[in-house]
């Protein structure tokens, strides 16, 4: 094995989607393998930590880093591959914008605690004990790693070289972005590896779309029929394409459901969720104010359409809460 790349990859807070997405590179895995030696990936082999930790600093020739870190274990396994690697690439939506678990950053650790194991109606707990970080208990202590008040993106806690979002990353992205590491063909560090254009630009919708689109209400998917060669955004129907960056492959609009998002916003866009407002304004076809908010009204959960996977980036981040309130 001497001489290949070593490559490490590691799960964080993220739901495994993103490792098994690796896995679905099919027979194009061997020829990975075949090309790198992999130090670490938990969730098929069995590397210890210790292995990590004894290598020499930067031995590592990229980490591919998926989830967001939500406790202290994962924030001391992401500095230690960010140690041990010359590159990191924050892989998939978790890790490059909080994802969908970043939406827990709208709730207190008190709000989730007190439900997780205390109040939600399957739960029995009748001594009310909650997680601890230190339990000493029959002559030994017990320790766990310390929930975070808050969801973080990987690069709110460790540099981060590239960026593959997706949820999951799709298998072409995936191989070009190994493909490119291993083939020295990087474009500049801190760049995304997918396309620059947003979504509309490469939907086969777009065509369909009208040049001036007015609408009077917004339909949520689940409210309707969707004609399915349409653009969603000209039935009324909230769809994120026009904020979000393209490379998915319109898996989502092939089978006839509107863009969520999970791309992340454009290049060049910061907040994918204001730049959809922006988009929003502009086709919103309102009378007055009291209009205007009859039809934002019928959006029924703002930040879950325009922040789904992106409140820790967002300029939102977190539910802002008095001291008071937490834990
Ligand atoms: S990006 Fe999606 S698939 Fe990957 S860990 Fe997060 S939720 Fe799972
Ligand atoms: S708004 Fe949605 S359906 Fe319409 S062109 Fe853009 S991505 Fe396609």
């Amino acid at each position: 094995m001497a001489g290949k790349p070593k490559v490490a990859i590691c799960w964080l807070g993220g739901c495994g989607g993103c490792d098994e997405a690796i896995v679905d590179i099919n027979e194009e895995i061997l020829h990975l393998v075949e090309a790198v030696d992999v130090v670490l990936w938990p969730v098929a082999l069995d590397f210890k930590y210790d292995h990590v930790d004894r290598m020499e600093d930067g031995a590592i020739a990229l980490s591919v880093i998926n989830g967001n870190v939500r406790n202290a274990d994962q924030e001391e396994m992401a500095k230690l591959l960010r140690r041990k690697s010359q590159l990191v690439l924050a892989f998939g939506t978790c890790a490059c914008f909080g994802g969908t678990p970043g939406l827990a950053n709208l709730r207190t650790k008190k709000d989730i605690f007190d439900w997780v194991y205390r109040d939600a109606p399957t739960v029995v707990n009748p001594e009310k004990s909650f997680p601890q970080t230190k339990v000493s208990r029959d002559g030994g202590v017990l320790t766990l790693p310390e929930f975070y008040e808050q969801v973080y993106p990987l690069n709110q806690i460790v540099d981060v070289d590239y960026y593959l979002a997706g949820c999951p990353p799709p298998p072409d992205l995936i191989i070009n972005a190994f493909m490119a590491v291993l083939e020295g063909k990087l474009p500049p560090r801190g760049s995304t590896l997918a396309p620059h254009k947003a979504l509309c630009d490469t939907c086969e919708r777009n065509k369909t779309k009208p040049s001036r689109i007015a609408i009077r209400d917004i339909k949520r998917i689940h409210e309707v029929e969707a004609q399915s060669n349409t653009c969603f955004l000209a039935q009324g129907i909230m769809c994120m394409g026009p904020a979000t960056r393209t490379g998915c492959g319109e898996t989502c609009i092939k089978i006839n459901i509107p863009c969520r998002g999970c791309f992340g916003p454009v290049e060049g866009v910061k907040d994918a969720g204001a730049k959809y407002i922006s988009a929003l304004a502009s086709i919103i076809d309102a009378e007055d104010e009291k209009d205007i908010k009859r039809i934002l009204d019928k959006m029924n959960d703002e930040v879950g359409y325009l922040y789904r996977f992106s409140v820790p980036s967002s300029i939102l981040r977190k539910r802002r809460t008095n001291e008071a309130e937490e834990l």
